[in-house]
């Protein structure tokens, strides 16, 4: 089970790639590739705006643009995600907090977020963690309560459904999305953020373009750095996002073969299928033998990881460190507050199978016989 296995690149994509560059327009300031993508993905969402840039982190990074925190301000986060989620608050001069997570699922709480928001809490950040779909008509009447931005963090989750049909992405004011190696869908690296307000999509699209209204001459607006995706990630992106409905269909049969291979052990924990686009197949041992299992699986070639982090991010070492030169700000004395349910996750419970679309049966039989064995 090879790990460079999984993805759909192919003739299309080269297609892509020699159209655009014959074209000879490798921008897309001036081409048509970036927006022809996010015409397609905002068609594909049901959202009035997609805006393409450079990373899954750029356009999170664009996400706190648009929730707009004063320096200090706070965003109330999860201690796992990809450190993708967290970097952008501290580039904004805001301070993440760590709510705690669904010992089931290691998404975020809506119990523990409700506890920590206060006089400065600006936003909530979601992950749809693993493809998993978080609560959010929680996490919406959260926000609507305090008055705070909401963003889904869909990096892990392209066409994850909700209940109630509508996309993980389109709830939040602000939804992201990821084209990073590899996620569902790649052009390498890339990133896209999906919102309904006029107001947040020009804040975002500003800064993705180093806060020039292009409509007004070389002038410029607000701060912004450049985020723009090129015409070549963009035309590699289309060809891809045209195989995702059948990534998905393909990732769902072979997810929900394998829970049903695995109905009836005790000592685990399966997920639950429902909207699920399993970018990761995560398995939970409340018995705390998560990485005794790893190694074992690994030792039958199964592409198993314990905890999936290191640790907890309300841990990572970063926020005991300078950000920017020798200032600690807004961080000064970070002491990270307890996180038990996602640090028991990480550190003993929750194991997580790479999945990806070209797992065959024999692929599942294989990884069912191997945590069959592991696991009696
Ligand atoms: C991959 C990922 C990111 C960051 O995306 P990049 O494209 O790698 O910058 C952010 N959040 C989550 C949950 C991710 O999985």
């Amino acid at each position: 089970m090879a790990e460079s296995a999984g993805r759909t690149l192919g003739d299309e994509e080269i297609a892509a790639l020699e159209r655009v560059i014959r074209s000879g327009m490798l921008s897309s300031v001036w081409g048509t590739e970036v927006r022809a993508l996010e015409a397609e993905i905002a068609r594909m969402y049901g959202s009035r705006h997609a805006i393409a840039c450079g990373s899954g982190t750029a356009a999170l990074h664009l996400s706190v643009v648009a929730a707009a925190p004063d320096p200090g301000d706070e965003i109330i986060t999860t201690p796992i995600t990809d450190f993708g989620t967290v970097a952008p608050i501290l580039a904004q001069n805001a301070v993440p907090v760590f709510a705690d997570v669904d010992p089931c699922t290691g998404i975020l709480d809506p119990g523990s977020v409700a506890k920590l928001i206060g006089p400065r809490t600006r936003a909530i950040m979601v992950v749809h963690l693993f493809g998993a779909p978080a609560p959010m008509a929680e996490f919406r009447a959260l926000a609507d309560d305090h008055g705070l931005a909401l963003i889904e963090d869909c990096a892990q989750a392209w066409l994850t459904d909700l209940p109630g049909g509508r996309y993980a992405g389109t709830v939040g004011d602000v939804g992201t999305l990821s084209l990073q190696q590899w996620k569902h869908i790649t052009c390498g690296d890339g990133g896209l953020t999906l919102t309904d307000d006029d107001e947040l999509a020009r804040r975002m699209r500003l800064f993705a373009d180093k806060g020039w209204d292009r409509a007004r001459g070389r002038s410029h607006e607000s701060l912004g750095l450049n985020y723009r995706m090129t015409e070549l990630q963009g035309a590699v992106a289309r060809a891809q996002l045209a195989k995702l409905p059948g990534v998905l269909a393909d990732r769902r049969r072979t997810a929900v073969q394998l829970i049903e291979e695995l109905q009836g052990l005790e000592r685990v924990r399966l997920p639950r299928p429902d909207g699920h686009a399993w970018w990761l197949f995560p398995l939970v041992f409340p018995g705390g033998e998560a990485r005794e299992v790893a190694e074992k699986l690994r030792e039958d070639g199964i592409p198993a990881r314990a905890g999936y982090l290191t640790q907890t991010l309300n841990h990572a070492p970063v926020l005991n460190a300078p950000i920017y030169g020798s200032s600690y700000y807004p961080l000064e004395g970070y002491q990270a507050a307890a996180c038990p349910e996602a640090e028991r996750l990480v550190g003993d419970t929750l194991l997580v199978i790479d999945w990806n679309e070209n797992y065959t049966g024999e692929h599942v039989a294989a990884i069912s016989a191997s945590v069959r064995a592991h696991c009696r």
